[in-house]
């Protein structure tokens, strides 16, 4: 069901923002529950088609509300030196997507409350809108709708404070927890308990709802959703968090591949497709330039270049760069490693010792090594 592709829609701030295409679905259930559910009861006497377009905007002005909240998360990380790799909508609700940790307990706990901060505020926002449309004499179909989204986010800030990871309340959980007791580690596996309790508790309530209402029931299947995806990132987190705890004990060093096979930044593309993607054995080569390593070159740079041009374009011009973000001291330990690998890109970091490459690690090694772990 996330396996879905994602359609960009452009950036805000420039964090590029997404829409999975499951998200067609919740959008789509939620305008026919307005246009034929909530607003025939509030607002007399419109068209099916005015219901319709009516519950089309007003769904819409709730998923913009979403991605407010998301990006309130996003700037405030941003903010505080975490890079955000993207936003994205999807049939659940929306997510932003962060390659690492927070770095301290009060930068979470800011992180974490921005989002459901945002919620209250466009809540009240909502409902002063529709308090001033309706003492200037605006129609129901203009004060409804703006005291729904009222409504809408103001819980939406609520559930999300619910203390239970990954819920935004159970990030506050444990940036409080790690706060007090000064371990990240214990903190997160709380939360997560929490978060997975949380979870099933709504698996369950659907359940029993279901049972005892019927059909008129049926809408809450969409809430036991929620609650299965909450329980289930909850026990991912507990289990990682485990993981990630024995990995601490193991440093990059011993789990790098040696002596990479590297790249010559100054031959053309066409030679590095020839003579290393198709001859060799590997999907990305550390570049060396003047003895240097500058960057990582991967199959993706090098297909982004149009085929006609590979003749012509250096292999230092479209390789990565950013060797902050791209290189790791080989005696770092595996848990912060895998939190940098966890993106798609680059997928791989350069091992360094001294300021000299020695190695490369891939997402693969550090899999390969937590399977080593015993959970
Ligand atoms: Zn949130």
């Amino acid at each position: 069901m996330f396996d879905l592709p994602s359609l960009r829609l452009g950036r805000l701030f420039g964090i590029p923002l997404e829409v999975n295409l499951s998200w067609l679905i919740i959008f789509g259930l939620l305008s026919f529950s307005l246009a034929f559910g909530v607003f025939p009861g509030a607002v007399d006497g419109l068209s099916v088609a005015a219901y319709l377009g009516l519950a089309a905007v007003t769904a819409l002005m709730f998923f913009v509300s979403i991605v407010l909240h998301e990006l309130a998360h996003s700037l405030v990380a941003r903010a505080g030196g975490v890079h955000v790799d993207r936003i994205t909508l999807f049939m659940l609700g929306g997510v932003s997507q962060m390659d690492e940790e927070p770095h301290t307990a009060g930068r979470e706990f800011v992180m974490a409350f921005a989002g459901p901060a945002m919620s209250f505020v466009l809540g009240i926002a909502s409902f002063v809108l529709a308090a001033i449309a309706q003492f200037a004499g605006a129609p129901a179909y203009v004060v409804f709708p703006l005291s729904y989204l009222g409504s809408v986010n103001i819980l939406v800030g609520i559930f999300n404070l619910l203390p239970g990871f990954p819920l935004d309340g159970g990030r506050v959980l444990r940036a409080i927890l790690w706060g007090i007791t000064h371990d990240l580690n214990r903190a997160t596996l709380w939360a997560a308990r929490t978060g997975q309790f949380i979870g099933w508790s709504m698996v369950a309530l659907t359940v029993a709802g279901v049972a005892v209402g019927g059909a008129e029931a049926v809408p809450l299947i969409w809430f036991g959703l929620i609650g299965w995806f909450i329980a289930s990132l909850a026990g991912q987190a507990y289990r990682q968090q485990i993981v990630k705890q024995q990995l601490s004990h193991v440093r990059v060093g011993s789990v790098m591949t040696p002596h990479p096979q590297t790249a010559p930044g100054d031959i053309t593309l066409e030679q590095l497709a020839h003579d290393y993607f198709l001859g060799g054995r590997h999907s990305r080569y550390p570049v060396m330039f003047d003895g240097h390593v500058i960057g990582l070159i991967t199959l993706p740079d090098v297909k982004a270049v149009p085929r006609e041009r590979w003749p012509f374009v250096r292999v230092a011009e479209v390789t990565e760069r950013d060797l902050q973000r791209m290189t790791v001291d080989s005696s770092a330990s595996l848990d912060v490693t895998v939190d940098r690998l966890g993106s798609d890109r680059p997928g791989a970091l350069l091992v360094v010792e001294a300021g000299r490459l020695i190695g490369i690690v891939t997402r693969a090694d550090v899999i390969a090594a937590s399977r080593r772990v015993p959970v």
